[in-house]
This record gives structure tokens, sequence and C-alpha cells, in this order.
């Protein structure tokens, strides 16, 4: 009965941009003829009632519909929910299969690469042996050919030592021998030790550290990280010449943290920015490096995987041709 527009044509505009769940539409009409509900419903009306109406009736039916839109507007809310963690997730997979892809590649290319590798100095070895041997070679020049054949051993040694930690690492067979130490006394242990071991190196070496009180402590695998420790200052040796090479080591200790922070740094070849976040994956190894530093990627993979058991944290910052920074932190003990 309404002016210029009928209920039935404001019902059929209505439903252009409304569904009916998102607008219930319920008539109150004095029509009561069964063809005016239907062309009521057809309008897309939600509900019908006739004119007069009791009250609790109307009530109850428009409760109903507000329901019913509230409820619709909830599914909607949790589907969206849900399609944004599909997304998630889906991403997440994508993520791990590229990354799996890379690894499977790597390998490949690791196991083509293993048997030029260990075959190459077992080769070079076996042929001076022989030229000493059959007398070739001079009495002065023997010294030489020997040490030669001994720097092809250390790195064939090398080699092997990192394809056995790697089996380890595969199977999961690392083990670990946890033990709470005086961090200070720690510190001047290491320190001696790297010392020793970079003599050989002929790089500069320095070490740094600040004074650390005697109440802190970590619990700690010393031989894990030593292992770890060792890994990145062979590669700082691997990766800068005789002479002009320098490697520093710092110590730091952030008592807000409850941290202990070492930097291992060095003014060798640096790392290709593209290349640091992918350092760290097994069998992952900078291209085209000359024979004599191409290891089996498999170092600092272990370095992470020790860190990682120690709730600690290692990456990498590097400048092509000017060096790398590596560093690690390791959770400390403040105690009373
Ligand atoms: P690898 O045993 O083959 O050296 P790592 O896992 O130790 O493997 O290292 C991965 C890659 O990172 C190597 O190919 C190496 O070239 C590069 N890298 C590691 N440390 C350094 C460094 N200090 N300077 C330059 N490059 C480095």
């Amino acid at each position: 009965m309404m002016p210029q527009m009928s209920g039935y044509e404001v019902t059929a505009k209505l439903r252009k941009n409304f569904t009916l769940i998102d607008l219930p539409i319920l008539m109150l009409t004095a029509k009561t003829q069964l063809q005016d509900k239907i062309i009521a419903f057809e309008a897309g009306a939600n509900d019908y009632l006739a004119k007069p109406c009791n009250r609790e009736e109307l009530l109850t039916r428009v409760h109903t519909l507000v329901q019913l839109s509230r409820l619709n507007n909830e599914l909607k809310r949790v589907n969206l929910i849900l399609e944004d963690k599909v997304k998630q997730r889906t991403e997440q997979l994508e993520t791990a299969n590229e990354h799996l892809e890379k690894i499977i590649d790597s390998r490949t290319h690791l196991l083509a690469n293993i048997a030029h590798d260990l075959g190459t100095p077992v080769t070079v070895i076996q042929n001076y042996l022989q030229a000493i041997h059959s007398g070739i070679i001079e009495d002065d020049e023997r010294e030489h050919y020997l040490q030669l054949a001994y720097s092809k051993i250390k790195i064939l040694n090398r080699l092997i030592t990192d394809l056995f930690d790697l089996s380890k690492l595969e199977a999961q067979q690392f083990q670990f021998n946890f033990r709470q130490l005086t961090v200070c006394d720690w510190i001047a242990h290491l320190q001696e030790k790297f010392e020793l071991e970079l003599i050989q190196s002929k790089r500069q070496f320095t070490f740094q550290t600040i004074p650390i009180a005697t109440n802190i402590t970590s619990y700690l695998d010393e031989q894990r990280l030593e292992q770890a420790f060792s890994n990145l200052l062979w590669n700082a040796v691997d990766h800068t010449l005789q002479g002009t090479g320098e490697i520093h080591v710092s110590v730091t200790v952030d008592e807000e943290k409850s941290e202990i922070k070492f930097s291992f740094t060095d003014n060798g070849r640096g790392i290709d920015d593209k290349v640091i976040p992918f350092i760290f994956d097994r069998y992952y190894r900078v291209k085209k490096l000359p024979e004599e530093h191409r290891g089996t990627g498999v170092g600092l993979a272990i370095v992470k995987e020790i860190v990682q058991a120690h709730h600690g944290t290692v990456w990498a910052e590097s400048t092509l041709n000017a060096g790398s920074t590596f560093y690690i932190t390791l959770p400390i003990q403040i105690n009373e």
C-alpha cells in the first residue's frame, strides 16, 4: 500500500544488492491470498506475515532472521580465517619444497664431485710416490715433493672428516655432552686453543675479550662448540691469503639478554650477498672456488646444528673481496 513503489518492488530492488542471508526481509502485509505470498517470496522476501499480526510472533520471526544473519557473518569470518591459514600453510609448504629441491640439487652435484675431489689428490700422491720410488726426483727436491704430498693428504683428511660428520648429521646421531662451565675459564682456554691451532696457518691472528665475571656460567658441550669454532676459523684461513690474511675473534657478554657473543672476522675473499642465505644449508658451497678451497659444503651446516642444539644463533655478514664476519650467540646464566 506504499506510494509510488510497492513492497514487492522494494524487495526486488534490495535483492539486487543483498542476498537472502546478508539482508533478511520480512514482509508485513494485509494481503493474505496464496498468490500474494508466492509473489512476495519470488520478489525475495525471507518471511511473510499477515496484518494484523501477533506481537510475539512478529518478534520471534524477526529474532530468527537476525540470528540467521549473525550466524552467517560469523561463518564468513571463520571462513576468511581458514582461507588465510590455508594460504599461509601453502606458502610455507612451497618454501619448504623449494628448500628441499635445492638440497637435493646440491646433493646430486656434491655426489658427482666427490669422486673427483677424492680422486684427484690420490692420483697426485700416487704420482709423487712413484716418481720418488723410481728415482726420477733428485735428493734435494725430495723434501719439496713430500710437502706437496702432505698438503694433498691434509685436503683428503678434511674431506673425509666432513663426509663422516655429514653422515652422522643425516642419521641424526650427533651426540651432545652438555656440562655447566664457568665462562671466563672457558674463554681463556679457547683463546689458548685458537692461538695454538692457528700458528701453522701463517695468518695474523688476534683475540679480544671483555673481562667476564666469575659468576657467569653456561650449559654447553665444550668439544662440539670447539668443532664449530674450528670450522669457522679454518674457513677464514681457507678464504684469506698467507701473509696478508688477518683473522680476528672477539668475545662480548650481554648480561641483559643473558648471552655471550662471538665474532670471527677475516679480511678474505668475502661472500656474495645473494648466496649468504644459503651458506648454512647442507651441501651448499660457493661455486667456482679453486680446488684447494673446495670442501663438501657441510662445515657451516654442522656449525648451525651445533649452535642450535645450544639454543644459540649463528649468522654471517660479508662484503665481497673485503672479508666476512660470522657471529655466534649462546645463552649464559648469571648466578647469585
Ligand atoms: P665447505 O666445507 O665447502 O667450505 P662450508 O659449509 O664450510 O662448506 O661453507 C659454505 C660456503 O661458504 C663455502 O663454499 C665457502 O666458500 C663459503 N664460506 C664459508 N666461510 C667463508 C669465509 N670466511 N669467507 C668466504 N667464504 C666463506
